[in-house]
């Protein structure tokens, strides 16, 4: 067997939506999975995956060759990393973190620095592809960080994703994910607006997204985010909320690096606008209810 498809042990740090699915595929992979999850149960639940729970992180971590952790923001993943019983003083043996979530580059170069001081490597590694590319272990992985960390995190991802890529360094793998996320948010706009303006014409809707798929207008969000629109189901997925954290630091991305996005500030206003009216806990798709109230469709 090759060092990557060599089985491992790791630490997983954060069962959500999208952590539970990719701990799953690293046991069925073949690797030793040990979960921890501040929310009482997340990890016990996986326990018919081979999967144990752990009681801390330090407990998560110990004799593992990496920690992968999968939270929401930048708070959380520096609470993991430096916080009392934290990976800063209770890395795990391999000397590797990887952290999967979407942050802010700037919080990822310094605990990059802070864990390279302890001789702890870190790796960024934020992904695309929902939580059904998460099931399918098809996620679209951006690496930043040092090439040997990287080729250490390897035979992880492969459990993972199908596409693996080492983007640059330390952080580079955030701003990759960020330029996706950017072109997400306005696709889904796209798709809210061809959708208010095709059932305000009475065109039949199922049948519209059906061809667009068809053609040039085809898109990911349009197949799986147009579908959901259309049936008015709202449910998560990808909540509001965490696009509108990513939305958050792309702008603060463009800030630093002065560089104009007036299509990305147009449509993080209709996702304040979303969250205002209670969605942040609906998946994006919910993004069309903004477009029913300016259009006078309120369902
Ligand atoms: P989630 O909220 O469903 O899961 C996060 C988990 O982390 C929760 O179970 C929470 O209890 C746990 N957690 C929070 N703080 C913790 C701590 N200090 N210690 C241990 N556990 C802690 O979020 P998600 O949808 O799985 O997303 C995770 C990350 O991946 C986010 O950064 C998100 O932006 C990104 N992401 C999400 C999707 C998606 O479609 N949901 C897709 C790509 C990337």
């Amino acid at each position: 067997m090759t060092q990557q498809g060599k089985a491992g042990s790791v630490g997983f740090i954060g069962i959500g939506t999208m952590g539970r699915e990719m701990a799953i595929n690293l046991a069925k992979a073949g690797h030793q999975v040990a979960a921890y999850d501040v929310r009482p149960g997340a990890a016990q639940e996986l326990a018919a995956h081979g999967i144990r729970a752990a009681a801390t992180i330090a407990d998560a971590s110990r004799g593992a060759h990496a920690v992968i952790t999968m939270l929401p923001d930048t708070p959380d993943v520096e609470a993991v990393v430096y916080g009392d019983g934290g990976l800063l003083a209770n890395p795990p043996e391999g000397k590797l973190v990887i952290d999967m979530s979407t942050i802010a580059p700037g919080a990822v170069r310094r605990m990059h620095a802070d864990l390279a001081r302890a001789g702890v490597a870190f790796i960024d590694a934020p992904v695309s592809g929902g939580p059904l590319g998460a099931r399918n272990a098809a996620l679209s992985i951006m690496a930043g960080g040092d090439a040997p960390a990287f080729a250490q995190a390897q035979r992880f991802f492969a459990g993972m994703g199908t596409t693996v890529t080492h983007v640059g360094e330390s952080g580079a793998g955030q701003t990759v994910k960020l330029c996706n996320q950017l072109i997400c948010g306005i696709n889904i706009q796209a798709i809210c607006e061809a959708l208010a303006l095709g059932r305000a014409a009475g065109v039949d809707l199922q049948q519209l997204r059906r061809v667009l798929l068809g053609g040039s207008a085809a898109s990911w969000m349009l197949d799986k985010l147009g579908a959901q629109m259309i049936e008015g189901d709202a449910s998560a997925g990808f909540r509001i909320d965490l696009m509108l954290k990513d939305l958050r630091l792309v702008a603060q991305q463009a800030q630093e690096t002065n560089v104009p996005l007036p299509a990305t500030a147009l449509v993080t206003s209709q996702y304040l606008d979303a969250r205002a009216h209670g969605e942040g806990s609906n998946g994006n798709q919910a993004l069309f209810r903004v477009y029913d109230r300016m259009s006078g469709q309120v369902r």
